[in-house]
């Protein structure tokens, strides 16, 4: 078994505690200017794209990425501090989240200087947003097994088939998707993908809502019928979309996102008790500060391994795998505390529909982005156990 799974104590620079005294500072002139609302009574990231045009002013998307495509050439830890603070506050970042996070450096890194110029300095300025077109409806873990097919035609590709989950369809510019435009070969299940950009404003593209157990529409289907898309539009090599894909995911696994869904469930329910509580109440809010602190330091180190340019896929996978277990544990542990409290029904209503949103949300923590299950086989396969 390897054992060497690193997690790397990161200190971070006077730079960045700078960095994340103007995040703060911009905050609270975002929260006076009623941007951000005072008092957090949802989960998760709410969508403005005024909201990612701010940010992009800041010049604070596509933070690492060179100058010449609307970048900042920052570090990875400085980005990571603003998007803690970003999380922490309950901003409204959900219309530029997955274009900057991954969209964006996959188009650096696998794109045409084309297609750089071309989205690159959009996303930056917050005023281009991508959604990931990758689960379908009988594909989602096993996801090689996708049926979608972009077939070769004269100057371009036509696509027929089916997305499933894809979230903000309704509402992105263009998905980054993934087609299969050759059959999978007898000993690699996995030849044959591709990546595409597709503009969902393309005849033939119906984005239909499904609605989540909230009551909220948040992902979508989307059929593409015949689609046609010009040759520009491939992402990186025709049949190597899954190594692609993969280098994308770990984006996607190790950020505060994957850790702090609940937080201001958890910093709500200490407000409410106040302090004159139980020690077996002080015990169970301890524990589940000594776990955000832990999950903090990991995801920390995760950002010093993209930072030091090695691919952190194992490391990002454990971080997932316990953060978003511990997501859903905080509003367990609050139902649990707050419904012994006299009172609270009738007390504290902003705690309670805080509370009842994050209960209906959090059976996704754990499926979006790769499920524990497909998460615990990456780090067993890193552990060198498969
Ligand atoms: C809120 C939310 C947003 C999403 N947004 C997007 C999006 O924007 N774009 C996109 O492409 N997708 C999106 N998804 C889809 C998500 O990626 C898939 O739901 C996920 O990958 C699981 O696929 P599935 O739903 O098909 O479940 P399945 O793969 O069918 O899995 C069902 C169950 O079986 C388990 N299982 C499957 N295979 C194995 C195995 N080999 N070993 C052990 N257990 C296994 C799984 O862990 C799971 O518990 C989103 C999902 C959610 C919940």
């Amino acid at each position: 078994m390897n054992l060497d799974l690193q997690f790397t104590p990161i200190t971070l620079s006077d730079r960045c505690e700078a960095l994340r005294g103007e995040v703060r500072d911009f905050l609270d002139e975002q929260r006076r200017e009623g941007v951000i609302p005072e008092t957090l009574r949802k989960v998760g990231m709410e969508y403005s794209a005024d909201f990612s045009r701010r940010l992009g002013a800041r010049g604070w998307l596509g933070w690492r990425w060179p100058k010449a495509y609307g970048g900042s050439e920052g570090t990875a830890l400085e980005r990571y501090v603003i998007t803690e603070e970003l999380l922490a506050a309950g901003a409204p970042v959900r219309a530029h989240w997955v274009s900057d996070r991954q969209s964006g450096p996959v188009l650096l890194t696998f794109g045409t200087e084309d297609q750089r110029q071309k989205y690159l300095p959009g996303v930056a300025a917050g005023e281009c947003f991508f959604c990931i077109g990758l689960s379908e409806p009988n594909s989602g873990s096993d996801l090689v097994s996708l049926q979608t097919r972009a077939e070769k035609i004269d100057g371009g590709y036509r696509i027929t088939g089916t997305k499933l989950w894809t979230s903000n369809a309704h509402r992105a510019h263009y998905m980054l998707a993934l087609f299969r435009t050759s059959k999978a070969t007898a000993d690699d299940r996995r030849a044959g993908l591709s990546q595409f950009i597709v503009d969902l404003d393309t005849p033939g593209i119906k984005v239909r809502p499904v609605v989540n157990l909230a009551g909220e529409h948040d992902f979508n289907e989307v059929h593409f019928d015949g689609v046609e898309i010009p040759d520009d539009c491939l992402v990186g090599e025709a049949g190597m979309g899954w190594r692609q894909v993969s280098a994308e995911l770990a984006y996607e696994r190790s950020g505060p996102e994957r850790w702090l869904s609940t937080f201001h469930v958890l910093a709500r329910l200490v407000e409410t008790l106040g302090t004159d509580v139980s020690d077996e109440t002080r015990r169970e809010i301890g524990e589940l500060f000594v776990e955000l602190l832990t999950l903090r330091r990991m995801s920390l180190s995760v950002a010093g391994t993209l930072e030091a340019g090695q691919p952190p896929t194992v490391q990002a996978a454990v971080v997932k795998e316990l953060g978003t277990r511990f997501e859903q544990r905080i509003p367990r542990v609050a139902h649990k505390l707050l419904c012994d409290c006299p009172d609270f029904e009738d007390q504290d209503s902003i705690a309670r529909e805080l509370l009842e949103h994050a209960i209906l949300w959090s059976p996704a923590f754990t499926i979006r982005g790769g499920t524990t299950e497909i998460l615990r086989g990456i780090i067993a396969r890193g552990l060198g156990l498969r």
